[in-house]
């Protein structure tokens, strides 16, 4: 296994690099602070998977490093840019060109069939619609389910659902997917083949993946293994 990520993570600036990640949640008078000081990071090609228990800041820093959400203080670089300092548009055309999203709940359009679903993002981008439409269904061969492109979501099963939430984040070929628990509502088996999906996906396309998920077996699959704790990856 990597050849080409060894030569590429030693030769490389990482291609998202976390620099001190701080946040917190303020209600009345209460303060949580959910991260203090994360560093991260993660160089392309990689899968990392992160673990932690419920409420440890899993999806506060996966947002945050997505540009969802903005840190109190610290920095997230992509390659050279500074994502923080982004405008909200430029944030939205950057998560457009460079980023997809998988969640745990599917949160495809339910009025639109799977192959309009996948090719939504190529759409927003400016791509006319039967051509987005034509690599949907090529993406949607990729992942298995060509006999599904015109199915709508509520036609489809749980695992299905899932292989086109990933399809649809990779229509624009990003360079990183963030997938917040994608497996959080599968039994076992579909979880194994979705993490199967997200391997040779990183094989054939080279896409970095970030992958939070409770399933240590499953994380075991990835190339690395970050634990939140306390607010960041190093506090035991
Ligand atoms: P995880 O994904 O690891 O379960 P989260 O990042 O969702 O954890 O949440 C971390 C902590 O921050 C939790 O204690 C949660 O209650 C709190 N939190 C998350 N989002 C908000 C918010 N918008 N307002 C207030 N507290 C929040
Ligand atoms: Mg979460």
């Amino acid at each position: 296994m990597g050849k080409k990520r060894g030569k590429c993570s030693i030769m490389s600036k990482p291609l998202l690099n976390c620099q001190q990640i701080c946040k917190s949640y303020h209600d009345g008078a209460q303060s949580v602070q959910v991260l203090s000081g994360v560093d991260l990071q993660i160089n392309a090609g990689e899968l990392v998977a992160i673990l932690g228990s419920s409420g440890s800041g899993k999806s506060t820093l996966l947002q945050i490093m997505g540009t969802l959400d903005e840190p109190d203080s610290g920095k997230v670089y992509f390659q050279d840019q500074d994502l923080v300092q982004l405008s909200a548009k430029e944030q939205a055309n950057f998560r457009n060109k460079h980023l997809g999203f998988v969640y745990q709940f599917h949160h495809l359009l339910p009025e639109f069939t799977a192959a309009e679903n996948v090719a939504m993002p190529k759409m927003i981008g400016g791509t006319k619609k039967q051509q987005a439409l034509d690599e949907a269904k090529e993406l949607l061969s990729q992942v298995k389910l060509e006999h599904r492109t015109e199915h709508r979501p509520y036609q489809l099963s749980g695992g299905e659902r899932q292989r086109v939430a990933i399809a649809r984040a990779l229509i624009n070929r990003p360079s990183i997917i963030m997938a917040d628990e994608p497996t959080g509502n599968l039994d076992a088996d579909t979880s194994e083949s979705i993490f199967e999906l997200i391997k040779s996906i990183n094989d054939s396309f080279g896409t970095t993946f970030i992958v939070v998920t409770h399933d240590q077996g499953l994380a075991g699959q990835m190339h690395r293994t970050l634990h939140l704790r306390n607010g960041n990856f190093n506090a035991k």
